[in-house]
């Protein structure tokens, strides 16, 4: 509600920020030179996912090969992923995907996928939010292990909100939700799909009998966060 004294104080909050040092999102302590968003102190003290081994869900059993999940999903990760929503700057999904790939166990396999490919968003939900942030991290990914992102993925249906959905409901939900390139991109290829979040893994599972379709030799996931533990 507009008030002159809210307008005031968030005038002297933003003059503020240009001289003291910004803080870090989670402790709030002040960041030191060379540290965005979350101090070095933070970022060690998330819990990595609780499956080290990184098998694939119990549900998608034989659908992926790798399952590489980051964080447990706590309020301050869901807090980070927030900033890949909100802050349109590349170097937030930088900084994600650099200390992303320190929490997830056997990084030498994700180095040896020859693609990454994000799970598209609809594009009426696209222009809604105006950007996808599994594109971001999967250009970032892209960026620090050297691999090529493929975009033609399309999601031809927008699903409804997953979270009210019983699981067989998501399952069947995104049954042809996607639709992918003609042209041979993904034969013979092993392929990573790339999201901030799973849920269920429905979206992962039906992407994964897509890409297998197309041809794809191999297909994984990375995911920073997934609120699922119920891994086999
Ligand atoms: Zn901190």
């Amino acid at each position: 509600m507009y008030s002159p004294l809210n307008t005031a104080s968030t005038l002297l909050r933003d003059i503020s920020a240009l001289f003291l040092p910004d803080l870090c999102l989670l402790c709030n302590r002040p960041l030191e030179a060379g540290e965005t968003y979350v101090c070095p102190r933070c970022w060690a003290s998330l819990t990595v996912f609780p499956d080290r081994t990184a098998r694939p869900y119990r549900a998608l059993r034989g659908e992926l090969e790798w399952l590489w999940i980051g964080w447990a999903y706590e309020a301050r990760v869901r807090r980070i992923i927030h900033l890949l929503k909100y802050d349109r700057r590349p170097e937030v999904a930088d900084l994600l995907v650099r200390e992303w790939l320190r929490a997830i166990p056997h990084l030498d396999a994700v180095k040896e996928m020859d693609l990454l490919l994000p799970v598209p968003i609809h594009p009426a939900r696209r222009r809604w939010r105006g950007v996808n942030q599994s594109e971001r991290l999967a250009e970032a990914l892209g960026r620090a292990l050297d691999l090529p992102v493929e975009y033609e993925a399309v999601r031809l249906v927008n699903t409804p909100s997953q979270t009210l959905l019983s699981r067989p409901e998501r399952f069947r939900s995104l049954e042809g939700a996607f639709r992918l390139p003609s042209a041979p991109v993904f034969r013979g290829k092993r392929v990573a799909v790339v999201d901030d979040l799973a849920t269920s893994g429905a979206t992962l599972a039906e992407l994964a009998r897509r890409l297998r379709e197309a041809g794809a030799a191999g297909v994984s996931a990375a995911v920073m966060t997934s609120p699922e533990t119920g891994l086999s």
